[in-house]
């Protein structure tokens, strides 16, 4: 199997490459040919899988190749910890030099000012921690309505931290047409409750 085999465009496939990556791990040959066929998804992988690069490659080209939106984002990916939204936020500048795509980190511990900023020139993708997020929100800072892709990485640390609530509040501020993916090392009943409620039809992954 080759990042060629997996339909992602040549843009993407030039990214890969300049990452040194020769070939798919297990989790991103599995995922993305589903993710860029607009399909919901369960991943059931650990951190040091490649999961990042399963998600963030198929989105960066569902993006490019959609309509963009004047301000609203259209996608969200949300990370338990900030650490983990910055690494995401690294990898998506990385495999998405190539893409003219606006991006917004929303991570607590940092100054709002700057995130606002960010916001009302207009992005494309939010990498957000529930706290931050929910705190924006609230101030009037974000429209969601335009999000329709989701992802919801880290799942069980989620629950461990105490943010199942701000990720069904989150998750009912989007649109219900989107295509949601959620990532988790486990699958603890609270998660498989939370999938069954927001994710339809979903393909699920086990690596
Ligand atoms: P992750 O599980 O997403 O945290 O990724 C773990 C590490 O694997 C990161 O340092 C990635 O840069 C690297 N990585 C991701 N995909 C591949 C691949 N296909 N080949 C080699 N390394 C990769």
């Amino acid at each position: 199997m080759s990042f060629a085999d997996l339909g992602l465009s040549d843009e993407l496939l030039q990214a890969v490459e300049a990452a040194g990556y020769t070939e798919p791990t297990p989790i991103q040959a599995q995922a993305i040919p589903p993710v860029l066929m607009m399909k919901d998804l369960i991943g059931i992988a650990q951190t040091g899988t490649g999961k990042t690069a399963s998600f963030v490659l198929p989105m960066i080209d569902i993006l490019a190749h959609g309509r963009r939106r004047a301000l609203m984002p259209r996608s969200l990916i949300l990370e338990p910890t900030r650490e983990l939204a910055a690494q995401v936020a690294e990898n998506f500048e990385k495999y998405g030099k190539n893409h003219d795509l606006k991006m917004a980190l929303l991570i607590g511990g940092v100054q709002m000012g700057d995130q606002i900023k960010a916001l009302s020139e207009g992005v494309d993708v939010l990498i957000a921690t529930p706290g931050r997020l929910m705190d924006l929100f609230e101030r009037g800072k974000i429209l969601l309505t335009g999000c329709e892709l989701l992802v919801i990485d880290e799942a069980d640390r989620m629950l461990d931290m105490g943010f199942i609530p701000d990720i069904e509040s989150i998750c009912a501020k989007l649109p219900t047409n989107r295509q949601t993916m959620l990532f988790s090392a486990t699958m603890p009943p609270p998660i498989k409750k939370l999938s069954d409620k927001f994710l339809s039809n979903p393909k699920y992954i086990e690596v």
